[in-house]
């Protein structure tokens, strides 16, 4: 395993920021990792895992070492008649894990479809999108403790998933490197298909009875057409959270705005599209120098070519105040900041 330093991390992270790693390493099996932190972690100041880097933002240069996960691997490891176990080494792509498992018609995560990004960092934030969330078929995963080396396994119950949170972004975050994954799907699927886009690109596309095979279609189709691509123009896609609030604060801010999309949480709270509060901020397709809101959703802040991390920080940070100065909301960021 060898061990590079002073390298640009601008191929390995979608909003394309030009930042250096003082070190940097990739690992390709648990052994790689265990080594490195049983014989090495002493000498850095710091320590960045990196999956495909479609979640952060790097403010500044990496004054340690930054670890490329590029440890891969697929296998079922369990099956009745129902249903199948899944292990994903945390390296994978998540994307290529999902058409693996709706190509055996196993049905579970297609709603996720296109997510980029690796397997392990997926738990990390409960990845969700089209009404489906990681943790509806998560069974466990297994993490290499970053001071110790011991391996442990966590349940759902332990990973604490919430709204795009889990223990590793919250309480246990930089403790633990995730190296695998295991999920449980349905070897009978029941197609998820509430999410109103869905229904209507299944509608057009002229479906009536679709397989998992097709709901995925249809999810990459509406994302395609809906989100940046980061190969295009870089970005993390939604920059903060859809925040969520009392009721009756969503309902003092509909007097004024009416036409506000809101949806009722089990839990009495109200969660309101952060992108629509932007948007009433006036910084849809908004850009200045290089950073900017895109066109076709405000949540999504881009970087145009050569903005820094710190550029990009202090324009989520303006979108934040205006925000906050109109609706009294705090905007909370989804991207992991790396100051
Ligand atoms: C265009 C676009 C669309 C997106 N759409 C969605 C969406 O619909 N839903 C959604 O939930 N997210 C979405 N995201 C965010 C992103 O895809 C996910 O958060 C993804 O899981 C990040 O994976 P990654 O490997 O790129 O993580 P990275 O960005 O590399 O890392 C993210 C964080 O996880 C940590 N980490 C990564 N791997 C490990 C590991 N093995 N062990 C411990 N810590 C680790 C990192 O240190 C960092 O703090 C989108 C991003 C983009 C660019």
């Amino acid at each position: 395993m060898s061990i590079l330093e002073y390298l640009s991390l601008k191929p390995y992270n979608t909003f394309g920021v030009n930042s250096t790693a003082h070190f940097f390493t990739r690992v390709r099996t648990t052994a790689d990792i265990i080594s490195l932190i049983e014989d090495h972690f002493q000498y850095y100041k710091k320590i960045l895992i990196l999956g495909e880097g479609s979640n952060i933002l790097l403010c500044n240069d990496f004054d340690g070492l930054v670890i490329k996960n590029e440890i891969i691997g697929i296998e079922l490891i369990k099956e009745d008649d129902e249903h199948v176990w899944i292990k994903s080494m945390s390296g994978t792509n998540w994307h290529e894990l999902v058409i693996y498992c709706v190509n055996h018609n196993w049905g579970g995560i297609e709603n996720l479809s296109l997510i980029p990004g690796t397997a392990g960092a997926a738990p990390m934030q409960n990845i969700g999108a089209y009404g489906a969330e990681i943790q509806d078929t998560f069974v466990s995963l297994e993490a290499i403790d970053l001071k110790t080396a011991e391996t442990l396994v966590f349940n759902k119950e332990a990973c604490n998933f919430g709204y795009r949170q889990s223990i590793f972004k919250s309480t246990e975050k930089n403790n633990y490197f995730i190296s695998s994954i295991t999920l449980k799907l349905s070897k009978h699927p029941v197609v998820n298909t509430a999410y109103g886009d869905i229904q209507k690109t299944l509608g057009k596309n002229g479906i009536k009875n679709p397989t998992i095979k097709n709901v995925s279609d249809a999810v990459i189709e509406i994302r395609e057409s809906k989100l940046p691509n980061p190969h295009d123009i870089g970005n993390a896609g939604s920059f903060f959270k859809n925040p969520e609030v009392e009721k009756a604060v969503a309902e003092k801010i509909k007097k004024e705005f009416p036409a506000m999309p809101s949806y009722d949480l089990p839990d009495g709270k109200v969660k309101i599209p952060a992108g629509w509060l932007i948007e009433q901020c006036g910084w849809k397709g908004k850009r200045l120098g290089d950073t900017g809101n895109h066109d076709r959703q405000a949540l999504v802040i881009v970087n145009y070519g050569n903005a820094t991390g710190e550029e990009i920080r202090q324009h989520a940070l303006a979108v934040q105040n205006s925000v906050q100065q109109q609706f009294n909301i705090l905007l909370v960021p989804e991207v992991n900041i790396i100051l």
